[in-house]
C-alpha cells in the first residue's frame, strides 16, 4: 500500500464519520426499542449492535438500558475476537466474561453484553449492519406458550411479509451465551439453505426475538411489525381461531416486485429515489 500522508488522514477522517453515524443510529434505534410503553423490554432487558466494519462492531455494554443508553454505554468489539469465544472447549461462566472483556477494542474495559458472541455470528453475515434483541410482551405470549411455532411459518396479512419475510427463524430455548449463539447460528443456516435468503426476524423459545436489517430503521420496522402480528393473533384466537394467508398468498407477496419497492422504501436501503405511490 503506497497511500500518501493526506490521504490516509481523509480516509482517517471519512472511517471517523462512518463509525459516528453508525453509533448515532445505533444509540437512536435503542432508544425507540427501549421505550417502556411499547412492552420490547423493562430494565436492562435487551440488547443491540452495529456492524462498524470487517473488523469491528458496537455492542451494548452489559449493566446497560436501552431506554437510557449513550455512547458510553457501547463497546466496540473486534469480531474476531468474539467469534472465537464460538471455538472454546466448554468455558465456564467466568472465563467466557474474561474472554468477552477482552475482546472490547475501544480500551473502555466495559464487559460487553453476555450476547455479544451472537451479535457477532450475525453482524458477519452479508447485509447485516443492525441487530436489535427485544423480549416484547406480545411475541412472547407465543413464545413461552404451548405453541411457540404459531407465527414462524405462518403469515396473517401482506405487510407481515414486507416486513419480516415470509417465515422466521425458530430456535428451542437454549442457555444464553455461547450455546445460544450457536444455536442461532445453526438455524440461520439451516434457514439460508433452505430458502437461498438471509432471514429477517429470529424467534427464540421461552425467551425473545431478533430483528436482523441492513439499517436501523429495518430493525425497528421488523420488531414493530412483528409485536402487531403476534398482538392480532391473540386477538383472533379469542374469537374463533386465525385465518392464514395459503402459502401461495405468501409467496405471491413476497415475490411481488411493487411490494419489493415498498419494503425498500419502508427500510430506506434505497438510495434511487423510488417514488411510486405507496402500494
Ligand atoms: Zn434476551
Amino acid at each position: 500500500m503506497t497511500t500518501s500522508g493526506a490521504q490516509a488522514h481523509e480516509r482517517t477522517g471519512n472511517v471517523d464519520e462512518h463509525k459516528q453515524k453508525v453509533l448515532e443510529d445505533l444509540i437512536d434505534m435503542s432508544h425507540r426499542l427501549g421505550q417502556p410503553e411499547r412492552e420490547l423490554v423493562i430494565l436492562g432487558e435487551g440488547n443491540t449492535s452495529a456492524r462498524v466494519s470487517d473488523e469491528s462492531f458496537y455492542v451494548k455494554a452489559s449493566g446497560t438500558q436501552l431506554e437510557t443508553i449513550d455512547a458510553g454505554g457501547f463497546v466496540e468489539v473486534s469480531t474476531e475476537r468474539a467469534l472465537a469465544i464460538l471455538d472454546e472447549d466448554d468455558p465456564s461462566d467466568e472465563r467466557i466474561i474474561e474472554l468477552l472483556r477482552e475482546s472490547g477494542v475501544d480500551g473502555s474495559g466495559l464487559v460487553p453484553s453476555v450476547e455479544t458472541i451472537l451479535h457477532a455470528s450475525l453482524l458477519s453475515m452479508p447485509g447485516i449492519n443492525f441487530v436489535g434483541h427485544t423480549h416484547p410482551i406480545a411475541a412472547n405470549a407465543i413464545l413461552c406458550s404451548e405453541n411457540p411455532k404459531l407465527l414462524v411459518g405462518n403469515r396473517m396479512f401482506p405487510d407481515d411479509i414486507v416486513c419480516t419475510g415470509p417465515s422466521a427463524v425458530y430456535v428451542p430455548y437454549t442457555d444464553p451465551g455461547v450455546k445460544l449463539a450457536k444455536a442461532v447460528r445453526e438455524g440461520v443456516q439451516r434457514y439460508v439453505e433452505e430458502n437461498g435468503f438471509l432471514p429477517k426476524l429470529i424467534l427464540m423459545q421461552n425467551h425473545g426475538i431478533i430483528a436482523l436489517g441492513k439499517t436501523a430503521k429495518e430493525v425497528e420496522t421488523i420488531t414493530n411489525m412483528h409485536v402487531k402480528s403476534c398482538r392480532i393473533a391473540l386477538g383472533a384466537l379469542a374469537v374463533g381461531g386465525i385465518n392464514f394467508l395459503t402459502p401461495a398468498n405468501v409467496e405471491r407477496i413476497f415475490n411481488r416486485p411493487d411490494e419489493k419497492a415498498r419494503e425498500a422504501m419502508l427500510f430506506g436501503t434505497r438510495k434511487d429515489g423510488y417514488s411510486k405511490g405507496d402500494g
